[in-house]
């Protein structure tokens, strides 16, 4: 069997002490694979899950012909090419309560939307352009055929599918399943996902900070991102930067479908944690031509994949964001699989930026007196969490361009509904 680092090797242009971010992206794409395994569930409990097999509807959805709007159906025929068309008021009908009978010539019904079209029927006037007067009606011509009249099926065909496998539910799958009478879906198995921050300068939160502590910030991060990716999350906790603490945390790790750790992955940090990946499992160690996010760590460990993340807090949303994400999303069976949109707006702010590396600065997407434009946050420190605070989107900058200039137009991935 080839082994994960042969096959990385072989990739054109791999390069593991220069790698682009789009070239890593697709390195880890093309190597993880979803996940086996499914459930049933009730379909309340099915938001953000991956579905399993396609949801099939039972039955045309509307079921019937059905008003789009309040007003008068009627028969297309019956209305004259010029002038007015009079036509008697046969009876009503509601959503939920149809006419009963069949349409003669001259007649009309009264319908609300939803109503269902009555036999004979084929068209539906709206209420604002009719003069009615006791029991008819006067209709304006210029009317068209088939006018304010939902088709039964037109949303969904008997026997097709309604959503196909591989969606990750969202209030609207949620509805559209709804629609079509199911309460029941079998959904993907969730990714076990364990993680653990190393470091011996961290403390846990409820201690007091030594001289020269930091809190822990990344696990609550990784907590937030991995919740909103719909992951089991395994939380091992804070491990020292000890051989033997994080032996033992890696062999646990293992046990998960992915790991993610952060810290410890730069060259400057303690060599043993990356020897330590190295031995325990097939781990490369790339820098990436990025900004935040430089170092990081990819491969396997026993059936895991693992996703070893630079320490620093920004840094570890970023690369979060653009490989782990992604790979998660794939192991969860969803299909396809999409990169975060990025949409071009114009940049108020100057930002320094050195050709040669990807950048991901913390912007603000703002309205601007009508006009959708971005700024950068006040700080873009690789350590400063406020900024991601503050950002509501990455401003991602192109490795080719250098500075950006205010007014420029610049690529912002945008947060919502993501962080
Ligand atoms: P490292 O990659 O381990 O060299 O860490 C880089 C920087 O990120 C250092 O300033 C660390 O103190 C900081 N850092 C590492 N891990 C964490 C963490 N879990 N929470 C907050 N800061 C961290
Ligand atoms: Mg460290």
């Amino acid at each position: 069997m080839t082994s994960l680092l042969q096959t990385l090797s072989c990739a054109d242009d791999y390069d593991p002490e220069s790698l682009g971010a789009e070239r890593a992206r697709q390195l880890i794409l093309d190597l993880v694979e979803p996940l086996s395994g499914s459930e049933r569930i009730a379909l309340r409990e099915s938001l953000g899950r991956v579905l399993a097999e396609d949801v099939i509807s039972p039955h045309d959805v509307p079921g019937h012909d059905n008003s789009a709007m309040d007003g008068y159906a009627l028969r297309f025929a019956d209305l004259a090419a010029e002038g007015e068309t009079a036509l008697r008021i046969a009876g009503t009908t509601f959503a939920g309560r149809a006419f009963a009978g069949r349409l003669g010539p001259g007649e009309c019904v009264r319908i609300m939307t939803g109503g269902v079209i009555p036999a004979g029927a084929d068209t539906v006037v709206i209420q604002e352009i009719v003069r009615a007067e006791d029991d008819r009606i006067f209709v304006p011509p210029k009317q068209r055929m088939g006018q304010n009249v939902r088709r039964a099926g037109e949303d969904l065909r008997a026997g097709s599918p309604a959503i196909r496998a591989g969606k990750r539910l969202r209030p609207a799958e949620l509805g559209l399943i709804a629609s079509i009478g199911i309460g029941e879906v079998a959904v993907r198995r969730r990714p076990r996902v364990a993680f653990f921050s190393t470091g011996d300068e961290l403390a846990s939160i409820g201690t007091p900070l030594k001289e020269g502590e930091v809190y822990d910030s990344n696990r609550y991060t990784l907590h937030g991102m991995l919740a909103r990716l719909d992951c089991e999350i395994v939380d091992l906790g804070v491990v020292r930067d000890e051989p033997a603490a994080l032996e033992a945390a890696f062999r646990q790790a293992s046990e998960a479908d992915a790991i993610v750790t952060s810290g410890g992955v730069s060259v400057g940090e303690a060599d043993f944690i990356r020897g330590l990946m190295a031995k325990l499992g097939e781990v490369a160690f790339w820098k990436i031509a990025m900004r935040p996010g430089r170092p990081m760590a990819f491969g396997r460990i026993g059936n895991s994949w693992l996703f070893g993340l630079p320490g620093n807090p920004v840094a570890v949303m970023v690369t979060f964001y653009e490989f782990v994400r992604e790979a998660l999303l794939r192991l969860s069976g969803v299909d396809p699989v999409e990169p975060l949109p990025r949409f071009r707006l114009p940049c108020v702010s100057a930002l320094k930026k050195r050709p040669g590396r990807s950048e991901f600065q913390r912007g603000v997407v703002f309205n601007d007196n009508g006009e959708w434009k971005v700024r950068a946050t006040a700080s873009q420190g690789s350590g400063v969490l406020s900024s991601m605070s503050e950002a509501n989107c990455f401003i991602a900058i192109e490795e080719a361009r250098g500075n950006v200039e205010p007014g420029e137009r610049v690529d912002v991935q945008p947060f919502d509904g993501m962080v």
